[in-house]
């Protein structure tokens, strides 16, 4: 029997296996079961794949991502894996020839919608034959909490009382204790081995700005750092969506919409050509990008704040899943915190999840208004300690903020909340804090009280900024059902005593954002090299149009650039090269070797 590591290196084409891996298929292929929790991009796939290869039988994948599975099954061709989806969108005769051949023995894996294995007829089809394992993908799926809930998932539990002796593999990136608990006890895997990876995801550099323009801010961080590249743009709402998406286009920035209000098909569509096109920006809301495994997405943008820290990293995740340097940008204010907790408010849920809702939607803040390290917070919000207390890639680490003491300022916004009633929210609070005589402060008579005009001093921005970072503090709360309104807490009454003290940030004389994403350029190529890299990537596009693939499932731009580094003259040298295993040595090898011409 090849060893797991032979099928690494022969098939996949990669020398070594990285973190874990080799102890998780060791696990799966001694027929224990185990719950996988590793980040984006960490390689999950050949945790079950290789096993699939070692064991007798076929390996059942369950995937709730039935547009992507088509592509995952495609890229496992390329690489000479005998592989089949089934799913509701093949038409009957299809079905009916995926089902010969995994009776006959023919298929290493098998892609499954969650529906279609639970059905009887499925059940009863695949206790015929051998069965290598099961694998549950994006397992967090089982969780009610989370917003990835697929009702079929709750019931995948009946794999192990059917087939007690399948050893089961559950994955996920999504790393909250409470989601991992909800899995092992949803999918019966109270016996399995739990195997946690480093979340930490190093070439991502996390940014966070104040919304002011909001569009024009995006559209200057898109120009200036990624003119030329793929990413993810997420706004709240679908409305939102199609207005960003249309001026992004009219202002020379190719970019597509997806959300859940589109068409099936439309929205089908529109993930193609990103997976395809790698100068493309995707608008979306969050209905987009489980299970996008596109390497080459060089930013993901928020536009409006996200709702938990959860959803925060899952899909800054989905930038840099190469290993590359990527950008988490986003910009957010107020109104976002406000928007989201009036979503909360106004949502038909029990009591007990608004609860959780509103804390999740708390700890997101203060991650916006953090003034340490913004990598150390998601670790730890994550469970993992940083070991570092700086990780010299976010916006806080490059520029340390400075900051003052805002007590007195805050003392003075409390008392103007307290002395209005605690009914108003913060535009209104500081029109009377900044003493300006609107309408609507004539009309209340707030002209008269003590606090009109007391800060005059301050600008707009930094009573902005004072009462966005009281209520990350938890100074102050907003009352929904009072419509934003700000009240006090048990902790403004430290801060108006003087026992809790308010740091704000300085203003930073607008240093220029700068990723440094392009600081480090891949060794300049010479004329040769440059020309070997161009023929490389025409081919590579012209094939993959053949295949009617992505061009990264051909091979990743890594392996083109180490082709053209390695310069490799013989079939054997080029199966040395990252990427390239024997399947798509026999395949491409002549051809790469005619194209580079090194000898
Ligand atoms: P995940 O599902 O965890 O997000 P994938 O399984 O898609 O990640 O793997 C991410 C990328 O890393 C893929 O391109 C994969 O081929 C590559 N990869 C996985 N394991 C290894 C390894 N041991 N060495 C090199 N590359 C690897
Ligand atoms: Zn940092």
């Amino acid at each position: 029997m090849a060893t797991a590591l032979n099928i690494l290196n022969s098939v996949f084409g990669y020398p070594a296996f990285r973190g874990k891996q080799a102890d998780i298929i060791g696990h799966i292929t001694s027929g224990q079961d185990c719950l996988v929790l590793m980040p984006t991009g960490g390689g999950k796939s050949v945790c079950y794949q290789i096993p699939a290869l070692m064991l007798k039988g076929v390996a059942i994948v369950v995937s709730p991502l039935i547009s992507l599975m088509q592509n995952q099954v495609a890229a496992l061709h390329e690489i000479g894996i005998h592989a089949a989806v089934l799913n509701s969108s093949l038409p009957h005769e299809e079905v009916h020839i995926v089902e010969q051949q995994l009776l006959e023995g023919e298929l290493d894996l098998l892609y499954v919608a969650p529906e279609r294995l639970l059905t009887p007829r499925f059940q009863d089809l695949i206790s015929q034959i051998p069965l290598a394992l099961f694998a549950i993908d994006e397992a967090h799926c089982v969780s009610q909490w989370g917003h990835d809930f697929r009702p079929e998932y709750s019931q995948l539990a009946i794999l192990h009382e059917r087939f007690p002796d399948i050893p089961r593999i559950a994955l996920t990136a999504t790393a909250d204790p409470d989601t991992r608990l909800e899995i092992i006890e949803r999918l019966a895997l109270h016996n399995a081995k739990v195997f946690v990876s480093n979340f930490d995801r190093p070439n991502i550099h996390y940014h966070v700005v104040d919304k002011t323009n909001g569009k024009q801010q995006l559209l200057s961080f898109i120009q200036t750092e990624h003119p030329d590249d793929a990413g993810i743009v997420y706004c709240l709402s679908r409305k939102k969506v199609e207005n960003i998406a249309a001026w992004l286009n009219a202002n020379g920035v190719r970019a597509l919409p997806y959300h859940a209000g589109m068409s099936p098909h439309l929205r089908a569509r529109n993930q193609e050509t990103f997976l395809r096109d790698d100068h493309l920006v995707m608008v979306a809301t969050i209905a987009f990008g489980m299970g996008i495994d596109k390497p080459n997405v060089r930013f993901v943008a928020h536009l409006d704040m996200p709702k938990s820290i959860e959803a925060y990293y899952q899909e800054t995740g989905r930038a840099g899943r190469d290993g590359e340097k990527a950008d988490a940008w986003m910009a957010y204010g107020l109104n976002d915190v406000i928007q989201q907790q009036r979503m909360i408010t106004e949502s038909d849920t029990q009591q007990q999840f608004k609860q959780l809702a509103t804390h999740k939607l708390g700890t997101m803040l203060a991650f916006c208004e953090t003034m340490t390290c913004r990598r150390k917070y998601l670790l730890n919000y994550l469970g993992e300690t940083a070991t570092k207390p700086s990780c010299g890639n976010c916006d806080i680490c490059l520029n340390p903020p400075d900051t003052w003491d805002a007590t007195i300022e805050a003392q003075k916004a409390l008392s103007c909340v307290y002395r209005t009633g605690q009914q108003f929210g913060a535009s209104y609070l500081i029109d009377i804090l900044r003493g300006n005589s609107t309408a609507r402060v004539k009309q209340w008579n707030h002209e008269h009280i003590s606090t009109f005009g007391i800060g005059k001093d301050l600008p707009i921005k930094t009573w902005r900024a004072l009462f966005r970072t009281m209520i990350a503090q938890n100074v102050l709360s907003i009352d929904m059902e009072g419509h934003g309104a700000l009240y006090l807490t048990e902790t403004s009454r430290l801060v108006l005593k003087g026992q809790k003290k308010i740091l704000l940030r300085k203003p930073s004389e607008n240093k220029k954002f700068h990723t440094n994403i392009h600081d480090n350029p891949q060794p300049v190529f010479s004329p040769v090299e440059q020309q070997r890299w161009s023929q490389l990537h025409q081919w590579r596009a012209d094939t993959a149009q053949e295949h009617g693939l992505p061009a990264y499932v051909i091979f990743h731009d890594s392996t083109l650039r180490e082709l053209v580094r390695l310069c490799p003259k013989t079939i054997e040298e080029l199966g040395q090269i990252n990427g390239i295993g024997t399947h798509k040595l026999s395949r491409y090898g002549d051809h790469l070797i005619k194209i580079l011409k090194c000898s």
